[in-house]
């Protein structure tokens, strides 16, 4: 598999023209439904924050993003424009139609009580973490998904690059102030994100910040 070359391309579409508009605190989880047709974008507010993201068809939760099946069908590694998110079932998902950061991550998946522990100190494990947001988020939805269905995400705007032994290293972000990533849902769609509150790694600068989310019809 090879790297994925960094392809930006701007969106014309018009933020005031956009059917909701909403800024998630630095740290916070959310949910939020996608039609089929919908444009999402995705806002790195402050620059250098990781959005953890993972997205399951609305009309069978049992179907969610797939790692292996998009890495394969693009042979690469690495989202940017013209990127295909497929499910499990191997149904696209969303398409990338903008990106001015050029590259996201697939690979890092989300921290959690056990990494912090296992990567930082024992006493990290009671941080604040993606995974703990995502059970917070589900438990209080009642939309039928729970523990089970918490698979590899995407890490919008993280830079986990490879290393030539075939490491991953958590690098500072390639990501900037307004930097943004623009997806097309082919299916409709529960997004659910963790705005990552990780502070023991550069994925995020050690600052979790605000991210902001527009659709358009
Ligand atoms: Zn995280």
């Amino acid at each position: 598999m090879t790297a994925t070359a960094i392809r930006i391309q701007e969106s014309n579409l018009n933020p005031a023209t956009a059917v909701l508009d909403h800024t998630l605190s630095a740290g916070e989880p959310y949910l939020l439904e996608i039609q089929q047709g919908q444009t999402l974008r995705i806002i790195d507010v402050a620059g250098n924050q990781a959005v953890d993201v993972i997205f399951y068809n609305r009309n069978d939760g049992a179907e969610h993003y797939s790692a292996t099946q998009t890495l394969l069908r693009q042979g690469g590694i690495y989202l940017t424009t013209g990127s295909v998110l497929y499910s499990d079932d191997g149904n696209p998902m969303l398409t990338i139609v903008a990106d001015t950061c050029g590259r996201h991550d697939t690979l890092g998946g989300a921290c959690a009580a056990e990494s912090n522990m296992v990567r930082y100190a024992l006493q990290k494990k009671f941080m604040h973490s993606c995974r703990d947001n995502y059970l917070s988020v589900l438990q209080h939805a009642d939309i039928g998904l729970g523990k089970r269905d918490l698979v590899p995400n995407v890490n919008f705007f993280m830079n986990v690059p490879v290393t030539a032994d075939g490491e991953l290293t958590f690098a500072d972000g390639v990501s900037a102030p307004g930097k943004y990533v623009e997806l097309r849902a082919e299916m409709d769609l529960w997004m659910l994100v963790s705005n990552c509150p990780q502070l023991n790694n550069p994925c995020n600068a050690y600052n979790p910040t605000p991210a902001r989310f527009l659709l358009w019809e």
